[in-house]
């Protein structure tokens, strides 16, 4: 996928030192995490969060502030983008203020860990990335790299995949699970790019969600990657992230893109999606995520829903084969200090 070799490790290594800042000692020497800390029952309003994170009580009682962020002052040039203006609210005790001061701290913190995030799809072109798109649904975006260069060698234009033989296609699909369904897709929308826009990937919105099997987010991909248009892909990890992390509570996509829309200037949108999905596929998994190998773990209110034994965490972490995540050659020193193995590449996520 053309990533880069490591020119941050730095950056990676001084985000790794961060998160023992969350470790402390108590008086007899004894190591004493944030984890610890949740062990004991406590009211979820007298909750103490992670060195870092900010709350005040006092303020959460008041109604929330419509905080004016680029995204809510400017007018959206083009409706293919827009997302509604809408007051920051936060779902905990958090200002409106603080949770737009954290939340952006954390995509700065993030950008440090993953500055080559880019989408994991390969494509040279905008058919190729909306396609690769569609079939990554239900499936990994490695599955999807090592099934389209087959598929474009055959059918490279709208044209060629809108006269293609469907149970052809479906032969080459099938890796990709759902290969029916998704042969049906690819080539109805191939049918639609000729029949519609003269064989060209359209560069709005509305056009594109008209397209079988194009909804927003896949929507959303095409528009920040292959046309520079500012979008939040609001996938699984985005989903699961953004309510780890507080930013909303709400669950309907089409909600969190707009609250978490709120909360950052338009231009940061196209790169946070990256960030965030990046940081859920490496770090923060659905099921075990690393908190001790988390270099935002001091700005997380979920911190010790997954490990917080770092030497274990770091057992959890996945990452490009040889590398860490974001550079491929270099882990961070922490993770070699600690003796860390290779973990699989990833795909399995
Ligand atoms: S890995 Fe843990 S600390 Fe890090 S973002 Fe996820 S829940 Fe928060």
């Amino acid at each position: 996928m053309g990533e880069q070799s490591s020119g941050g490790s730095n950056k990676t290594g001084k985000s790794a030192k961060k998160t023992p800042a969350a470790v402390k000692k108590d008086s007899t020497g004894t190591k004493k995490t944030p984890a610890a800390a949740k062990k004991t029952p406590a009211p979820a309003a007298a909750k103490k969060a992670p060195a870092g994170v900010t709350k005040t009580p006092a303020v959460a009682k008041k109604p929330p502030v419509a905080v004016k962020t680029d995204a809510a002052v400017k007018k959206p040039a083009k409706k293919a983008a827009t997302v509604r203006k809408i007051a920051v609210r936060p779902p905990s005790g958090e200002s409106s203020t603080a949770l737009v001061r954290r939340a952006r701290r954390i995509n700065r913190e993030l950008a440090e860990v993953y500055p080559y995030a880019h989408p994991e799809l390969d494509f040279e072109n905008p058919f190729q990335l909306l396609v690769a798109t569609v079939l990554s649904a239900q499936t990994t975006d490695l599955r999807v790299n090592q099934t389209t260069p087959g598929l474009f060698a055959r059918y490279p234009t709208p044209e060629d995949l809108a006269a293609a033989n469907p149970e052809e296609v479906e032969e080459i699909l099938r890796p990709c699970g759902f290969f029916r369904a998704k042969t049906r897709s690819v080539i109805g929308l191939s049918k639609a790019l000729v029949e519609n826009f003269g064989g060209e990937v359209p560069g709005r919105l509305e056009e594109l969600v008209t397209l079988p099997g194009v909804g927003r987010k896949t929507a959303f991909v095409v528009l920040g990657n292959a046309f520079g248009r500012p979008g939040i892909t609001v996938d699984t990890h985005f989903q699961r992230l953004v309510r780890r992390w507080q930013w909303t509570d709400e669950t309907d996509p089409d909600k969190i893109e707009a609250a978490v829309g709120a909360l950052f200037p338009k231009s940061d949108w196209t790169d946070l999606s990256h960030h965030v999905i990046w940081h859920g596929r490496r770090i923060c998994h659905a099921r075990k995520p690393a908190c001790g190998a988390c270099p935002i773990a001091p700005l997380c209110p979920a911190y010790g829903e997954g490990e917080t034994d770092p030497e274990k965490a770091k057992k959890l972490l996945k990452y490009e084969k040889g590398g860490f995540p974001g550079q491929r050659l270099k882990p961070p020193q922490a993770y070699l200090d600690a003796g860390g193995t290779p973990a699989p590449p990833l795909g399995a996520a």
